[in-house]
C-alpha cells in the first residue's frame, strides 16, 4: 500500500481549492508521482515513456542526477539573495549563455516564467526603439500576463476581456488552403501592408516563435524569418524571437532560430533552461541591452539554485551531445511518421524539426480530427506513452521527448501509435 490520494481524489480538490480554468488530459487521468529520465510512473507503478516532457520543459530528462546534484549542492549551501548583494551563479550563467546564445547577443535579464521574459523583451523593444506597438502572429502563444495574452492569438489562451490594443495580430505562414511557402509569402505581405498602413513609428517589435507549439508545430519555411528580419530592419522594427518552447537543442540546434540563419535582435528562453526549475530570461545584445538602464530586478529570477541548475543543463546538453540527439532521433522519427502518413489517411501533415514534431489530423471532410486526436492520446497512454496535443483544433498529436530518450523508444512509439491508428 502507498500514500497516494489517487486520480479522482486529485481531481476532487483540484475542483475544490484550484480555479476552474485547471484542465487536465484523459478520461482517466493518472496521478504521476515519480520520474526517471525519459519515464514517468503513476501511483499504481506503472511506468510511461514520455513523449511530451511537459511541453518541452524536461529535455535533459526526470530528475536527472546530474543536474539534480548541481541543485541540491546549491540549495544546501546558499539558496536566494536579493540581486542588490553580489553572488556568482547569476553571472556564470549569464557568460555561460553567452557563448551559445545566436550571434553577438550576450546579455542575459532573469526571471522565473515565459510570460515575464516575453513581458521584458517586450519592455527593451520599447526602452530601445522609443516605439510602443507590437506585431504578432495568429496561432502563437507569448503568455498568460496581460501584455503577453494580448500578443497571444490563440483563442482559448485570450481570456482577458480587455486585452491592449498596442498589439496587432497578422496571419502566420499557415493555412489550410494555401501550400506552405505561398502561406508564408501571403504572411509578410500582411506584415508589410499593416506596417504600411499603420506606420512604422508605430512599431516597438514583431514577436514570433520560431516554430508555434501550441499553435499546432507550425514551421515556416527556411527562407521566411531572413526575409521577416530584412523587413523589419528597414522599418526599424526589432524582431523578438520567443524560444520558451523550442529552445534548447530541441530542434537540433541550440535555438530553433539558428536553423533559418536569422540573428534576431531579442531571445526569450524558459521551460528547458531550467530543466524543472522556474528560470527564464530575455537577452540582447551590448546596443540593445545598453538601453536598459533604470534600475530593474526580479526577486527570483536567476536566484542562487536556480543559476546553477540551468549551468548544469548547460553542461549536460553540451556534453550528451543532445543538439545531434534531436537532430538524428528527430529524423529517424519524422521518416516513421511521413510512412504513417502514407498509410494512415487521417494523418494529413507532419511538420517540426528536430525532436519538436506535430502531426496534424483531420476527417474526409477537412474538418479538424479532434475526438480521434483524444482516442489516440487515450489509446497511446494505455500503452504506455505519454503524448501532447495541441493547435487551433486541438488535433496535433506533439512529439516533444526528453532528448534522453534512445531509438528504440522512437520505435516503440511509432509502432503503438500505427497500431492505434489501425484500429481507430
Ligand atoms: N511562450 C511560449 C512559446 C510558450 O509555449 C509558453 C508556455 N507554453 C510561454 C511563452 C509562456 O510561458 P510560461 O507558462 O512559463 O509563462
Amino acid at each position: 500500500m502507498n500514500n497516494y490520494i489517487g486520480s479522482a481524489k486529485i481531481i476532487e480538490k483540484k475542483r475544490e481549492f484550484l480555479f476552474p480554468c485547471s484542465h487536465h488530459f484523459y478520461k482517466n487521468p493518472p496521478q504521476i508521482v515519480r520520474g526517471e529520465m525519459q519515464y514517468l510512473f503513476d501511483s499504481q507503478g506503472k511506468q510511461y515513456l514520455d513523449f511530451f516532457a511537459g511541453v518541452s520543459v524536461m529535455n535533459c530528462g526526470h530528475c536527472n542526477p546530474e543536474i539534480l546534484e548541481a541543485s541540491i549542492a546549491q540549495m544546501k549551501t546558499l539558496q536566494h539573495t536579493t540581486t542588490i548583494y553580489l553572488n556568482q551563479p547569476i553571472v556564470d550563467l549569464a557568460e555561460k549563455l553567452s557563448h551559445v546564445l545566436p550571434g553577438d547577443i550576450k546579455h542575459s535579464f532573469f526571471c522565473c516564467t515565459g510570460s515575464e521574459a516575453n513581458e521584458g523583451a517586450i519592455l527593451l523593444a520599447r526602452l530601445y526603439t522609443g516605439k510602443n506597438g507590437i506585431i504578432s502572429l495568429s496561432n502563437s502563444l507569448h503568455g498568460r500576463t496581460y501584455l503577453t495574452m494580448s500578443a497571444t492569438a490563440i483563442p482559448m489562451w485570450r481570456v482577458d476581456p480587455a486585452l491592449d490594443t498596442s498589439v496587432t495580430i497578422v496571419p502566420n505562414v499557415y493555412s489550410k488552403d494555401k501550400p506552405l511557402d505561398e502561406a508564408a509569402r501571403d504572411s509578410l505581405k500582411e506584415i508589410e501592408k499593416v506596417i504600411q498602413s499603420k506606420g512604422a513609428d508605430n512599431f516597438a517589435a514583431l514577436i514570433i516563435e520560431p516554430i508555434q507549439g501550441n499553435g499546432g508545430i507550425i514551421t515556416p519555411p527556411k527562407w521566411y524569418f531572413k526575409e521577416l528580419k530584412t523587413l523589419l530592419e528597414k522599418n526599424k522594427i526589432l524582431m523578438i524571437v520567443d524560444e520558451v518552447q523550442t529552445g534548447f537543442a530541441r530542434t537540433g540546434k541550440m535555438f530553433a532560430i539558428e536553423n533559418y540563419d536569422v540573428v534576431p535582435d531579442i531571445i526569450t528562453i524558459a521551460k528547458a533552461l531550467g530543466n524543472g526549475m522556474p528560470i527564464s530570461a530575455f537577452c540582447a545584445n551590448d546596443e540593445i541591452a545598453s538601453a536598459f538602464t533604470k534600475p530593474s530586478a526580479s526577486t527570483l529570477g536567476g536566484n542562487p539554485v536556480a543559476s546553477s541548475t540551468s549551468i548544469a543543463v548547460l553542461d549536460y546538453i553540451e556534453k550528451n551531445n543532445l543538439c545531434e540527439v534531436a537532430e538524428k532521433l528527430g529524423a529517424k522519427l519524422k521518416t516513421g511518421l511521413l510512412n504513417l502518413k502514407e498509410k494512415h489517411p487521417l494523418i494529413s501533415d507532419i511538420r517540426g524539426l528536430g525532436l519538436m514534431l506535430g502531426a496534424e489530423l483531420l476527417k474526409e471532410n477537412g474538418e479538424p480530427a479532434s475526438e480521434e486526436t483524444d482516442l489516440i492520446l487515450e489509446g497511446l497512454k494505455d500503452e504506455g506513452i505519454l503524448l501532447g496535443k495541441n493547435g487551433l483544433g486541438r488535433n496535433v498529436l506533439a512529439f516533444q521527448p526528453p532528448l534522453v530518450i534512445t531509438e528504440d523508444d522512437v520505435e516503440l512509439v511509432l509502432s503503438k501509435l500505427d497500431k492505434i491508428l489501425c484500429n481507430l
